[in-house]
């Protein structure tokens, strides 16, 4: 006698509707099937009790995602419609939550599927699910709409779901990057005149304040000159200058297109920070042209209408 531990509800089917062992067959797959119904578990398994009825399951799933047992699964239950089916396959029927339509299945359901079927086919062997191999629906094997619409597009998504719960992804070890003690406040210089990119920037100030960090990128912020950004770079590229650490600088306020900003730095040609590189600008007003990931393309005033060029988040503040 063998059924998952996950069915909390026995309903024993009638023996008029199922055959006892496997005759010239073996569990090799599971077979996805739905009520046509909005049942409870037991319910389905009553109608299964009917002597002569002449089908069974040997799982069914309720609308609350409560799962019964109705044939055990060394016996061969009739739901396939197809005998060479039925002698290999466990089978499971599903409530709906809607008659008719795409005969969808509650997400209770749905979650319930998941995990028996990924019990089955850990304690049969069947390995990893394969849709349309091992994890299979009604319709593969007979003239029917069954499981209907809903269910067939969930497939992938059910294989997924449960080899994933019977082979976890081991989480990735996250690759420490080496520390700079370079953090939020710290007084600092650059060592070689460039931004995060590599772009040169010019010298204004003898030292800024390091006002974030994400990874090896930090974005400094010029001391004295209203809080103004003066570049992103690299915490490699930074080196501690002595004194107090001041209050952190607030955050940017979001840039629109068409607001006028204070551009600092070389822009580029190009969106992606790529191209040929502008002049440096230095405290320069210009229009935001357009903005495409995190880059600002921006117009100076003096010119008409074309895009001076492209800088990143770090090299322009709203004026
Ligand atoms: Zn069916």
């Amino acid at each position: 006698m063998s059924h998952s531990p996950l069915a909390t509800i026995s309903v024993p089917a009638n023996p008029s509707n199922f055959t006892y062992g496997r005759p010239n067959g073996g569990i090799t797959k599971i077979t996805v099937h739905h009520m046509a119904g909005v049942l409870s578990a037991e319910r389905c398994g009553q109608i299964f009790q009917v002597e002569g009825r002449g089908g069974s399951s040997h799982y069914g799933i309720g609308l609350n995602g409560e799962i019964g047992y109705y044939v055990e699964e060394e016996n061969t239950a009739w739901t396939d419609s197809n005998w060479d089916s039925n002698i290999h396959s466990v089978t499971i029927e599903n409530s709906n939550c809607e008659n008719g339509g795409d005969w969808a299945v509650s997400d209770a359901t749905f979650n319930s599927l998941v995990k028996l079927c990924a019990d089955i086919a850990k304690r049969n062997g069947l390995g990893k699910l394969v849709v349309g191999q091992n994890l299979t629906w009604h319709s593969m094997y007979a003239a029917t709409s069954c499981p209907g619409n809903y269910l067939r597009s969930k497939m992938d998504e059910l294989a997924s779901r449960a080899n994933a719960i019977n082979y976890p992804t081991p989480a990735p070890t996250p690759t420490p990057t080496p520390s700079t003690g370079i953090k939020v406040g710290d007084k600092v210089t650059l060592k070689n005149w460039v931004d995060y990119y590599g772009t040169p920037l010019m010298q204004t100030r003898d030292f800024y304040y390091v006002s974030e960090i994400n990874g090896d990128r930090a974005v400094l912020r010029a001391d004295g000159m209203d809080g103004v950004v003066y570049c992103a770079a690299n915490t490699n590229n930074l080196v501690k200058v002595g004194g107090a650490t001041p209050a952190p600088a607030p955050k940017p306020a979001t840039i629109n297109v068409g607001d006028t900003v204070i551009v600092n730095g070389a822009g580029t040609a190009a969106s992606d920070g790529t191209g040929a590189k502008t002049a440096v600008y230095t405290n320069q007003p210009m229009k935001v042209i357009s903005i495409y990931n995190n880059h600002y393309a921006c117009n100076q005033y003096n010119q008409d209408g074309g895009v001076t060029g492209w800088w990143d988040a770090s090299q322009v503040r709203l004026a």
